[in-house]
């Protein structure tokens, strides 16, 4: 029950009413018996400035905050975690005595997500990012600041992976980044050539369209990995699966960044398990 004591937390985005991170959050603190609550606010980037200082002096344990804000409170921000800083991105906040403070858990937990689910470390592999939007930075950024030791970008506007491989180049000067022509029959080649595929593009993501690569491009021993997590199975998960490539949706990132930013808020190690349930995935 919500009482005068009640801890306040919630994910600020626009839109945000799709969020699974309200039922997976709830699940822990219900589990873990925990007098907190946590919500969900649309919340526009225009309104972002006046909303954050709103919400430290209301007393709000942190926030999450999801597309399209995890730019825009970079500078909102009075400290960032170096995680913040190497992905560019804010998506977990502490309002502390001291002000605002930035994190960014998306890395570690798509790191983690690998390692436990597919167990990969992506240390000295060679890794093909398709999409060089905010997912597909970020997780290229991920692989690099893990030690990947080669990276691959590909992107429907090429122009965009310029952005990503400089932004690699300053974090992760030893790897080793290539960068694809726009045309996306060239990408199964150097598919084949990777451990590590991730797939970050919003193309394909509803059955019945056609994936980014074909089946061609995978093979055992391979691991995809589809940012995605609204699809049990989509159509390049499918793809890679009938090469019998391992597949990953991103219900696994959701969690362990989830289960990170609950942590750095609390001190405390969440429910696992119970947040797993909240998503519908089966750990
Ligand atoms: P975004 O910033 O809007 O980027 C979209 C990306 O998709 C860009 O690379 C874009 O290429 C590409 N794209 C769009 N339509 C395409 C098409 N028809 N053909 C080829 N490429 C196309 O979005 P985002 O935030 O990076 O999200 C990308 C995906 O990751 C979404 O499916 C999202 O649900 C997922 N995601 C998952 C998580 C998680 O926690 N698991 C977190 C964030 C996002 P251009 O540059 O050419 O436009």
């Amino acid at each position: 029950m919500i009482a005068g004591t009640t801890r306040l937390y919630a994910v600020l985005g626009h839109p945000v009413a799709h969020s699974l991170s309200p039922a997976m959050h709830n699940a822990n603190f219900a589990s873990l018996g925990m007098d907190a609550v946590y919500a969900a606010f649309d919340v526009t980037p225009e309104d972002l400035p006046a909303v954050m200082p709103a919400m430290r002096r209301m007393g709000f344990g942190g926030v999450n905050l999801t597309i399209p804000l995890k730019g825009a409170a970079l500078t909102l921000c009075d400290r960032l975690a170096p995680s913040a800083t190497a992905l560019g991105g804010v998506n977990t906040v502490v309002f502390g005595s001291a002000g605002i403070e930035g994190h960014n858990t998306d890395g570690i937990g798509f790191l983690r997500s690998l390692a436990t689910e597919a167990r990969l470390d992506v240390a000295g592999r060679s890794v093909l990012v398709l999409g060089a939007g905010g997912a597909g930075r970020g997780l290229a950024l991920a692989c690099a600041g893990a030690g990947a030791a080669r990276i691959v970008l590909a992107n429907r506007t090429a122009s965009r992976c310029e952005e990503v491989a400089s932004a690699i180049a300053g974090l992760a000067p030893s790897t080793t980044v290539e960068r694809l022509p726009a045309d996306a029959r060239g990408w199964a080649a150097a598919a084949v050539t990777c451990e590590l595929i991730i797939h970050a593009t919003s193309q394909g993501m509803h059955p019945g369209e056609s994936p980014v690569l074909p089946p061609a491009a995978f093979h055992r021993g391979q691991v995809l990995y589809d940012a995605v997590y609204t699809a049990p199975l989509t159509p390049i998960m499918q793809a890679a699966a009938a090469a019998g490539a391992t597949v990953l949706n991103g219900l696994g990132m959701l969690l362990h960044q989830g289960a990170e930013s609950f942590r750095i808020w609390t001190g405390r190690e969440p429910d696992l398990q119970a947040m797993a349930t909240a998503i519908g995935m089966t750990k």
